[in-house]
C-alpha cells in the first residue's frame, strides 16, 4: 500500500510511521517528491489490521497499490525517475544514446569505437566481456580482461561503460569496472541475479526476455527494487513472433506501455530488434519519435570481422550520420540530445 504523507509532515512524524510499520515486520521505501513524500509499504498488509494507519500524525491518506508490481510502478511515484551517472541524466529531458561494440575483441578495437561513438555524440560506451551465445562454441567474450580495457576506455574518453552480467559470482568484478550493470534478455527472469544486483548502488539496465510480457518484464524490475535499488533502467530490444524477416520485432508500443505504468526510464535496442544494420537506424528513429529515453546501438569498426553481431552493427561513420538525424527528431518531439 502507499502512505501519501501530509506536505508539512516533519521528520520525527515521518520516523515514527515507518518505525511503526516496521516493526509490524513489512518493508517501508521513502519517495520523495517534489511536493510531498510517499511511503510504500511492502509485504503481508493483513498485519496491519489493528493500526489504522490514518490516525498517524502526518499521514494524508492510506492507499492499496492496485498493480502487482509495486515500488516500480507509476502509483508509488508519479514523477518520472532520473538516473544520474557521472552528472548524465537518463530519464530527463535529455536522450541519451549508448553505443560500442557488442562484444570487446581487443584493446584498440574497443578503443577505436570508444573514440567514433563519443565524437558523434554518444555518452555512454557499450561492451560486452561476458557473452550470451547461443552456442557453446561461439566466441564467449574475454571476461575479466576484456572489463579492464573497458575500464580503461573509460578513462581515455571520459564516457561511463555499460556491461552484462551473466552469472552473480562475477558482480565484485563487474562492479568494479562497470558504470551501469546489464542483465541481458536470457536473464530476465534469473532471479537471483536480479536480487543480487538490487542489492547494489549501480544502476541497472533490464533487458526485456525474448518472450516476456511487459507485465514479467515489470516484475523483473520489481525483484531489483524490493532488494533497494530502485535506479532501473529498462530496454526494449525485441521480442520473439511469427514474423522471421527480422530477428526480432521491435515492440514500439512498449514505450508509451512502460511510460504509462512505471516511472523508471525506458531506452530501445534497434541493433537486437532488427539484427541487420540496414534497418537500425529507421528503428531508432522510431524509438525516439514514440518517447524513449534513449537507445543502446551497436557499433563495430569493423563489422564484416566482428566475433558477435557483426551482422547488425553499424560502422562508425554511419552511426555518425544516424546521430545527427536523431537530433533533428529529438527536438521535433520536445526533447534535446
Ligand atoms: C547485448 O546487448 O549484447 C545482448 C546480448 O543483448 P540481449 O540480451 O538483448 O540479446
Ligand atoms: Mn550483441
Amino acid at each position: 500500500m502507499i502512505i501519501v504523507l501530509r506536505p508539512d509532515a516533519t521528520r520525527e512524524q515521518i520516523d515514527h510511521i515507518v518505525e511503526r510499520v516496521k516493526g509490524l515486520g513489512l518493508s517501508v521505501h521513502i519517495s520523495k517528491g517534489k511536493e510531498r513524500t510517499i511511503l510504500g509499504v511492502i509485504g503481508d498488509e493483513s498485519v496491519l489490521e489493528g493500526l489504522p494507519l490514518e490516525v498517524l500524525p502526518g499521514v494524508e491518506k492510506v492507499m492499496p497499490i492496485l498493480k502487482p508490481y509495486k515500488l516500480v510502478s507509476r502509483e508509488f511515484r508519479r514523477e518520472d525517475t532520473v538516473i544520474d551517472v557521472d552528472g548524465i541524466k537518463i530519464g530527463g529531458r535529455q536522450v541519451q544514446i549508448i553505443a560500442g561494440p557488442c562484444s570487446i575483441e581487443t584493446k584498440e578495437l574497443l578503443f577505436d569505437a570508444a573514440k567514433k561513438v563519443k565524437k558523434a555524440g554518444a555518452r555512454f560506451l557499450r561492451g560486452g566481456a561476458f557473452k550470451p551465445r547461443t552456442s557453446p562454441y561461439a566466441f564467449q567474450g574475454l571476461g575479466e580482461e576484456g572489463l579492464k580495457y573497458l575500464a580503461e576506455a573509460k578513462k581515455k574518453t571520459g564516457m561511463p561503460v555499460v556491461t552484462e552480467i551473466m552469472d552473480p559470482r562475477d558482480l565484485d568484478i563487474i562492479y568494479q569496472h562497470t558504470d551501469i550493470i546489464q542483465i541481458g534478455a536470457r536473464n530476465m527472469q534469473n532471479f537471483r541475479l536480479l536480487t543480487e544486483v538490487g542489492r547494489v548502488d549501480k544502476p541497472v539496465l533490464l533487458k526485456r526476455g525474448l518472450s516476456a510480457t511487459l507485465k514479467e518484464f515489470l516484475m523483473s524490475a520489481e525483484y531489483i527494487a524490493a532488494e533497494g535499488n530502485h535506479k532501473i533502467i529498462l530496454c526494449e530490444r525485441g521480442i520473439r513472433t511469427f514474423e522471421t524477416s527480422v530477428r526480432n520485432t521491435l515492440d514500439l508500443s512498449a514505450i508509451p506501455v512502460i511510460k504509462e505504468e512505471t516511472h523508471l526510464p525506458v531506452i530501445v535496442d534497434p541493433s537486437h530488434a532488427v539484427g541487420r544494420w540496414g534497418m537500425v537506424a529507421p528503428m531508432a528513429k522510431a524509438a525516439i519519435a514514440a518517447g524513449a529515453d534513449g537507445l543502446m546501438i551497436e557499433v563495430h569498426s569493423d563489422p564484416e570481422n566482428a566475433l558477435c553481431d557483426g551482422a547488425q552493427s553499424l560502422q562508425p561513420d554511419k552511426f555518425a550520420v544516424l546521430m545527427k538525424e536523431l537530433k533533428k527528431i529529438a527536438e521535433a518531439v520536445g526533447r534535446k540530445m
